[in-house]
């Protein structure tokens, strides 16, 4: 194994003081984006707009520290993702060292680029679980939202290979307006493949996604026909296969709760190294998030006044600050209230208590009369 460079105890600079709330618990899980580079381009990707470059990428020694803070925080699971983890040259050597830390491993991959020999040095290595991403059920509507030919048919081979290894299988499902019709071919496919399980998806509004949104919004008529079907097939197909239901929005009357809370749940770290509350926060200003360059993973959980900013519910606004909801959805997502009020810190527009609710039926109506043309995320070139 490759041998852990030693954390430093401490950040090289101090950071301006911030107000702590209750101390935080362990995290359940690290999400390590290993990379950003990826042969796919998909519109909704949650990658930053502004992708790190391979040569910012942390070396295999400094991750396999990461992962050993990780666990002795507490962390029970990693999930590698990217971009596309498989496109780094020392995949397996992460996938043994996350391992090796104690973290159970999950491999959240596109899967067009590993074969029969390299699965099985994963699984060799340790890995626990995969987790596949498909892009619609049909393959030249597949291949055109991920902007790569061949792709999907690659996806079913890997999938095909992942079962007959006998490691449990998710999909991954991202829906929207040009693959949400066809949700009933993908709960088959699903099947088909032995998957155990299916994460329907509808895609979230940050990022890429964001700058897609008029392509990829649904209609009221998809959603609702949507939930109908995955309610449907969770009862016929109980005990079969389970399937998880991430609904838009756009649509909702109160807010998800965001990874759980801001530093309540998780933690990622960025391909660069820095340590963020969800992947998506890189796309707030006014931030300086810890580096595992620089800090321990502890501290950035711990004393980061990046954690702490958001954590628990003293920074909250009205209509946020003593509602029945705040300790359920934390107010909801940041990210998104940075993208859609301009102010990170005001109430999720998805609750239809906050006072800018409407711009998303705004949105949903603008998108209704747009076009389907994507704006894709630019190539990566894989070897780094
Ligand atoms: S498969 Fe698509 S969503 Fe996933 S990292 Fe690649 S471009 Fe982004
Ligand atoms: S007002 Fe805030 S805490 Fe209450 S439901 Fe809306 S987003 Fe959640």
């Amino acid at each position: 194994m490759t041998v852990p460079a030693a954390p430093p105890a401490a950040p090289l600079a101090a950071p301006p003081a911030a107000p702590l709330a209750a101390p935080p618990a362990a995290p359940l899980a690290l999400l390590a984006e290993l990379t950003h580079r990826c042969p796919l381009r998909c519109p909704y990707c949650s990658n930053p707009t502004a992708l790190a470059r391979p040569g910012e990428e942390l070396d295999t020694a400094t991750w396999a520290r990461v992962f050993q803070e990780a666990a002795a925080l507490g962390c029970l699971q990693v999930h590698l993702s990217g971009g596309e983890p498989t496109a780094r040259r020392d995949i397996v050597a992460l996938v043994r060292a996350a391992s090796e830390a104690g973290l159970y491993t999950n491999l959240i991959t596109s899967g067009v680029l590993t074969g029969e020999a390299k699965l099985q040095a994963l699984a060799e290595a340790g890995l626990d679980h995969v987790q596949l991403s498909v892009q619609d059920a049909e393959p030249v509507s597949a291949d055109r939202i991920g902007g790569y030919r061949g792709g999907h048919a690659k996806k079913l081979d890997f999938a095909r290979l992942v079962h007959a290894s006998g490691l449990p299988l998710t999909l991954n499902a991202v829906v929207h307006r040009q693959n949400l019709d066809r949700l009933p071919q993908l709960i088959e496919l699903a099947l088909d493949l032995g998957a155990g399980r299916l994460e329907v998806a509808h895609v979230q509004y940050y990022g890429w996604a964001l700058a897609n949104r008029d392509a990829l919004l649904p209609t009221r008529a998809q959603l609702e026909a949507a939930t109908a079907t995955v309610e449907a097939a969770r009862r016929a197909l109980k005990g079969r296969l389970v399937i998880d239901y991430v609904v838009p929005d756009y649509y909702a009357k109160r807010p998800k709760s965001c990874m759980g809370g801001w530093g309540r749940q998780f933690l990622a770290v960025s391909p660069a190294g820095r340590v963020l509350p969800c992947h998506a926060a890189e796309s707030l200003p006014g931030f300086d998030f810890p580096n595992v360059r620089q800090v321990s993973l502890q501290w950035a959980w711990e004393d980061s006044e990046a954690f702490n900013r958001f954590r628990g519910t003293g920074w909250m606004p009205l209509p946020c600050r003593g509602c029945e909801r705040a300790e359920l959805d934390w107010g909801g997502c940041r990210c998104q209230a940075f993208a859609l009020t301009g102010d990170a810190a005001s109430t999720d527009p998805a609750c239809a208590l906050s006072p800018h609710h409407g711009v998303l039926s705004l949105a949903v109506d603008a998108a209704i009369e747009a076009g389907t043309a994507f704006t894709y995320r630019e190539p990566q070139k894989i070897p780094g």
